[in-house]
């Protein structure tokens, strides 16, 4: 029985970080399930596909030839580890995952990161849906305006360029598809525990998770 921690939570949180650092310290394997629907987003976008035709971007998400080497996102031969974390990119990739279909073409293929000797997994329905069975659930989150902040930085940090008012506007948006859709809505599992990182660093949100993992 392969332990899995699931950290869910919306935009921005600071879900990706803390996932990372935490399978870091416990030398688990890591899945940024967001990593999955932005590589079937930016497969979808240069393959000109119809994002209204849910059976090809099933097709597209079915067929994605994707591996991940350390904190390198590769499609094919070519890494697009920038490339998936462009804004068009971000807002496709919410678009899409509203898709039953979408979803259940990725459905087996987060499955099989759970792998000895543990799994850290980050996204939106991993304690609801992927990991029910997962021995920590974490729901993260924090408020739309730390959020923005955050997402502000991280983008700037990148060499993107950014706009405050763009990003909250956009990061409302993308919270109220994740919410009100039909399948997986965002959501904390029943029993996950919930850590609002509004006003704590990403250090503190890792201690508390590990805290909670040795209980
Ligand atoms: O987390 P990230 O921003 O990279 O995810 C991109 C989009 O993919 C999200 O806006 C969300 O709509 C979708 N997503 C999802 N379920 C997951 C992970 C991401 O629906 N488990």
């Amino acid at each position: 029985n392969i332990p899995v921690i699931a950290i869910d939570g919306p935009t921005a949180s600071g879900k990706g970080t803390v996932a990372a650092k935490v399978a870091e310290r416990l030398s688990f394997h890591l899945l940024d399930s967001g990593a999955l629907y932005r590589l079937t987003a930016l497969s979808a976008i240069r393959r000109a596909i119809d994002m209204s035709d849910e059976h090809a971007l099933a097709k597209v998400a079915e067929h994605l030839n994707c591996s991940f080497v350390g904190h390198d996102v590769f499609l094919g031969q070519e890494n697009v580890t920038q490339a998936i974390r462009v804004e068009e990119v971000g807002n496709t990739a919410s678009r899409i995952a509203a898709l039953p279909a979408v979803r259940q073409a990725l459905f087996g293929l987060q499955l099989r990161f759970r792998t000895a000797p543990g799994l850290v997994a980050d996204g939106r329905d991993m304690g609801t849906v992927i990991f029910p069975t997962a021995k920590l659930k974490v729901f993260l989150t924090a408020s739309v305006a730390a959020r923005a902040e955050r997402r502000y930085k991280q983008l700037i940090g990148k060499g993107f360029s950014a706009n405050m008012d763009d990003l909250l506007a956009d990061l409302q948006a993308r919270d109220e598809r994740d919410t009100k859709r039909a399948v997986a809505p965002l959501a904390p599992a029943a029993d996950a525990y919930i850590l609002d990182s509004s006003n704590i660093t990403a250090e503190q949100a890792v201690e508390q998770v590990l805290r909670w993992y040795a209980e």
